[in-house]
């Protein structure tokens, strides 16, 4: 999280697209990330919260949030992030980026499980934004 914060505010586009799940990288809007990234002054990241479910040493959350401005003025997102494990690499769940995958085909992430028993439940608990 802290990683991908940083790679934010020095652009380094490359690193966003490489940690987040192999499965959406080809859905993700480069340009728009870059633009998004280098147009904006990055003001600070507070981690509010790191949940590791039971049971379930590959899957994370992490609830942040972020200030920036830009031309438009100032910002902050405040959001709660799934996280999965592979091969010993922590990659991000795009809640913005649909999986074309069936409850019961491999999970994209790699792990071997079933999709409904592994990041499904994760993508429904993600949200985008919370409130405050
Ligand atoms: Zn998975």
């Amino acid at each position: 999280m802290r990683s991908r914060y940083s790679a934010y505010a020095l652009g380094n586009i490359d690193y966003l697209l490489q940690t987040t799940l192999p499965a959406q990288q080809s859905g993700l809007d480069r340009e728009a990330i870059r633009t998004w990234s280098l147009q904006s002054t990055w003001l600070g990241l507070e981690v509010e919260a790191v949940e590791l479910p039971a049971g379930q040493p590959e899957h994370a959350f992490v609830t942040f949030s972020a200030r920036w401005h830009d031309a438009s003025g100032a910002h902050a997102h405040r959001e709660r992030s799934a996280f999965v494990r592979h091969a010993g690499r922590w990659y991000f769940i795009d809640p913005t980026v649909p999986l074309q995958v069936g409850r019961n085909d491999p999970c994209p992430c790699g792990n071997g499980l079933k999709f409904k028993k592994c990041c499904a439940d994760a993508l429904r608990q993600t949200s985008q934004a919370l409130e405050g």
